[in-house]
């Protein structure tokens, strides 16, 4: 997982949001819709604290940094004129553009073919046929509908299709739309594999870098340590210490979440950019446990291995085995 996660999860915002989540009031975050802004989240808001349209660029964030999943929800539309959401639509005469229309069911009397507007067909409170004047009762059977039909009672035309147009109540302004403008509003979930990420970072990342910190060192994390070779390499947490002597730690964690012990592989990777980097002491975190030749190799590599039964006990079993 990026450095991204991990910077994001730094922030208290996030933290704050995240806990929520954790806690099980909030599942989905979904907008909701007012007149004046269109699509907004409350919810987030309130927990960032921080208005309109803060909490959507935060959103926003997260889901580029891979945190929060998001499926389109809604789509607004608002004002092309004055921006604002409170957009009506109105079904307009396509001839003379005038929103007073009528519309009425199109009727067909199967027997006699004859096809009218419902409006001729009714006679009291019955639908009787004006052209073979036979009384139509049974829907689907004497008669059907036939589609809509739309007369304009401005110009008196009539037509089956009207011509929608766009009305701001704010401005007043009418418009087509070709100059409509749609924002697409979406619904989060957590990532849970971004989660997980996170959780070890506030579980074990965290406290370590904190920890080193108060031993007088300079922590990045993750950190970045350029190799003889020319070569970047990262390691979860690079502490650089205070003093005149030369001294570099780098501490990675690996979490198998199967139980099984990490892979030997991931040793060997370590080893790689210990070397190349130079480092002073290198320590693997590893959660559960290592294996057997994991444990040989690691010893060869002289990489220091803490083997921590859960997250939480790796920062005891780290104190103890470094030398104050
Ligand atoms: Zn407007
Ligand atoms: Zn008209
Ligand atoms: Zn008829």
């Amino acid at each position: 997982m990026g450095g991204g996660v991990r910077a994001e999860s730094r922030d208290t915002r996030f933290q704050a949001l995240v806990s929520r989540f954790m806690s099980g009031d909030l599942h989905v975050i979904r907008p909701v819709f007012d007149l004046k802004h269109g699509l907004r989240y409350p919810d987030v808001e309130e927990i960032i604290g921080e208005p309109h349209p803060g909490e959507e660029e935060f959103l926003a964030r997260l889901y580029d940094a891979g945190i929060l999943n998001r499926e389109l929800y809604d789509s607004v539309l608002y004002c092309a004129n004055c921006g604002s959401a409170n957009v009506s639509i109105r079904y307009c005469c396509p001839y003379c553009k005038s929103f007073n229309i009528r519309k009425s069911s199109l009727i067909e009397h199967v027997k006699c073919g004859y096809m009218d507007v419902e409006e001729k067909f009714c006679v009291e409170k019955k639908l009787v046929c004006p052209k073979c004047h036979e009384e139509l009762t049974k829907m689907g059977v004497d008669y059907r509908k036939a589609g809509v039909w739309c007369t304009c009672n401005n110009c008196g035309k009539s037509f089956d299709i009207p011509v929608p147009h766009h009305f701001c109540r704010e401005c007043r302004h009418v418009f087509p739309f070709e100059q409509a403008v749609f924002k697409e509003a979406y619904a989060y979930s957590l990532n849970e594999e971004a989660i997980k990420q996170v959780a070890l970072d506030w579980t074990v990342l965290a406290p370590i870098g904190s920890f080193m910190e108060e031993r007088g060192f300079k922590v990045e994390s993750p950190g970045l340590l350029g190799g003889k070779s020319g070569v970047k390499h990262m390691f979860d947490i690079v502490a650089r210490g205070k003093g005149t002597v030369r001294n570099i730690i780098v501490i990675n964690v690996s979490v198998s979440t199967t139980r099984e012990p990490i892979p030997d592989q991931f040793i060997i990777e370590m080893f790689a950019k210990t070397f190349d980097s130079a480092v002073d002491k290198a320590f693997l975190i590893a959660i559960p446990k290592i294996s057997k030749s994991g444990r040989k190799l690691a010893s060869l590599y002289k990489i220091h291995v803490i083997e921590a039964e859960k997250p939480d006990k790796a920062l005891k079993k780290f104190e103890a085995s470094l030398p104050s």
